[in-house]
């Protein structure tokens, strides 16, 4: 079987269309692993919704999806996300914002675990550090997980005790035991403003990650139309 892992579509349909399209033409995949904020900064969040629904797929719940439909509060963000934030909420209907409070914290699959920002904090922790990867390891059911909410390509791999933090290679293969984050789809943060994801293909234990290019002028184009925070659009450009 083979898996898409889809994280931080947060509301951007080009970049999440662009990659469903990329994975056509690889050959498809037989499900989608949704790690978390589907919605939040983007403009177009029930389009996103909509889209994943027509997919086989799971999903875990984001920071900014339990925020938009109401079940957490936007303390934590900033003032730009906050902003963000409320207008998401004033666009979803109530099936969106139900199915939004529903997803759960983290879901299993096989021997890996899928949470937004780690598995012990899933909501709030940004895993950037081997230490917080080690540390979140130790207690980690299963020997791999998948996770977002830093929207920056990684691999932290731990072998023989030591665990090491290292860019998502292109081509990976599955070995000791590992949380990997496969960049995020609507907003990318590594510097590399095109769309990213990873295929996990189980027959060969391999993980593949891909970049995507799309339409940002579109996009930011349609966020100025909706008065979104210039800012947010702003670095859709620069990846960062
Ligand atoms: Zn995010």
């Amino acid at each position: 079987m083979r898996y898409a892992i889809l994280a931080d579509i947060h509301g951007n349909l080009d970049a999440f269309r662009a990659v469903l399209k990329d994975i056509e033409d690889r050959g498809g995949v037989d499900e989608l692993w949704c790690l978390g904020d589907v919605v939040g900064y983007g403009p177009e969040p029930s389009a996103c919704l909509s889209l994943l629904m027509e997919y086989p797929h799971v999903c875990v719940a984001g920071n900014h999806d339990w925020a938009a439909a109401g079940r957490i509060d936007t303390a934590d963000f900033n003032q730009d996300a906050a902003a963000a934030c409320e207008w998401t909420a004033g666009q979803l209907t109530s099936p969106e914002k139900e199915y939004l409070q529903n997803l759960p914290l983290t879901v299993t699959r096989g021997d890996f675990t899928l949470a937004h920002g780690s598995p012990r904090d899933p909501l709030y922790e940004y895993i950037f550090s081997y230490l917080s990867a080690e540390d979140n390891l130790r207690s980690l059911g299963t020997a791999h997980c998948f996770v977002g909410h830093t929207h920056v390509p990684a691999v932290f791999l731990s072998a023989e005790g030591i665990c090491r933090k290292q860019p998502l290679p292109p081509v990976l293969r599955l070995g000791g035991r590992s949380i990997i984050n496969p960049g995020g789809v609507g907003q990318p943060r590594d510097g590399d403003p095109r769309a990213g994801y990873a295929i996990y293909d189980d027959a060969v234990r391999v993980i593949y990650s891909y970049r995507v290019p799309y339409d940002i002028a579109a996009v930011q184009e349609k966020m100025n139309r909706a008065g979104l925070p210039e800012y947010l659009s702003l670095r859709l450009s620069d990846g960062l």
